[in-house]
């Protein structure tokens, strides 16, 4: 039993729970190759059926509950979150939610442009699009849906006009599919108001044939980038910033770049973030092995305060350091293998 009094809630590790990351849906429009590959996310793999999905309702409670146990920034994602139908409603909805500081929501820009304006009305504050690319040649043959550049470049501009500025771009850096795209990206973004951000290629477990030496360093990046415009370290913006900040050393607007380095450098000390899955399951960890259900008590008609204390009990037995003990092993050559699938609780 959990009493209000308890509050702030904090996990083993002392951390709080302060983001909650929303998997609105499991389907995507893309394959990427290092996330939804063809092989296994293909034709006859069978996504969940709508009722399994929770509601917009639900996911509203869900998130008054959360935020009254201390979480303040809320995430969409998915799968592809501007594929569920009228997620603009569901942003409107919990934006009502108090205590709820942030909206953002994680996309990669396919129906962004169309949707931008609708979002930003609702309340949403901010956006993340992935591109991994400027090279159509690359970037296709990475999100493996033909989606073309250009597309994508025009949903940023589209975000950033209906008022979702500055958008943040993501990355993912694979030695040998896009190492060669870092500066071409680095030069574009310069300038442009948007953070680019270079996140470290991870192991989603058995569906991306993930191999260490695919993974390009943040060290790496910084210095290739440094080299060509000098650069130097920013303060985190808020405890608990996954991101590494740099901005261009000569002061001339050219902006800020990030570092996400989730294998070389784990920020797991540093963690408050829990995952909803879109049929209801609580993750702790972006590479636990299972979650906790709270769709079965939603819809057995749990009260709120039953539902608190469920999540709180699982948050004050969180012990999840998975990355930091991984990298700590993979020194010594073993590796753990979990099963994550981004589709299901969002990157
Ligand atoms: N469909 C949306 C999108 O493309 O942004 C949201 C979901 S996607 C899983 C969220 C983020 O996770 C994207 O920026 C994606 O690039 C990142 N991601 C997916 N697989 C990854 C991996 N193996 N390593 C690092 N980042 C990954």
């Amino acid at each position: 039993m959990i009493a209000i009094a308890e509050l702030p809630l904090a996990d083993t590790l002392a951390r709080p729970l302060r983001d909650l990351r929303i998997s609105v849906t499991d389907r995507c429009q893309f394959r990427c190759t290092y996330c939804m590959p063809r092989e296994v996310f293909g034709r006859n793999f069978v996504f969940l059926p709508r009722e399994q999905l929770l509601t917009f309702e639900e996911l509203t409670r869900l998130a008054q509950v959360f935020a009254s146990l201390g979480v303040r920034k809320l995430r969409l994602t998915g799968g592809e979150p501007l594929l569920r139908r009228d997620v603009e409603r569901l942003v409107a909805m919990l934006a009502g939610i108090r205590d709820i500081q942030d909206i953002a929501l994680t996309t990669n820009g396919a129906l962004l442009a169309g949707k931008a304006r609708a979002l930003a009305a609702a309340g949403l504050r901010r956006v993340t699009v992935s591109l991994d690319s400027l090279d159509d040649t690359t970037f296709m043959a990475l999100n493996d849906a033909g989606f073309p550049v250009a597309r994508v470049l025009e949903a940023i501009a589209a975000a950033s006009d209906a008022g979702l500025a500055p958008v943040k771009v993501n990355m993912v850096v694979r030695r040998g599919v896009n190492g060669q795209s870092v500066l071409p990206m680095a030069a574009h973004f310069r300038h442009s108001g948007h953070v680019l951000r270079f996140i470290e290629y991870m192991d989603v477990g058995t569906t991306n044939g993930w191999r260490l030496d695919e993974v390009v360093p943040a060290a790496e990046i910084i210095s290739l980038i440094g080299g060509q415009w000098p650069l130097e370290p920013v303060a985190p913006a808020y405890h608990g910033e996954v991101a590494s900040r740099y901005r261009y050393r000569y002061r001339d607007g050219a902006g800020e770049i990030g570092v996400i380095a989730s294998v070389t450098q784990p920020f797991c000390r540093g963690c408050t973030r829990a995952r909803l899955s879109p049929e209801g399951r609580l993750y702790t960890c972006l590479f636990a092995g299972s979650g906790h259900d709270l769709r079965g008590p939603l819809r057995s008609g749990a009260s709120d305060q039953a539902l608190r204390e469920q999540v709180a009990a699982i948050w004050m037995r969180r012990t999840d350091r998975y990355s930091e003990l991984r990298t700590l092993q993979t020194g010594r050559t073993q590796q753990v293998k979990r099963k994550v699938e981004m589709s299901h609780i969002g990157g």
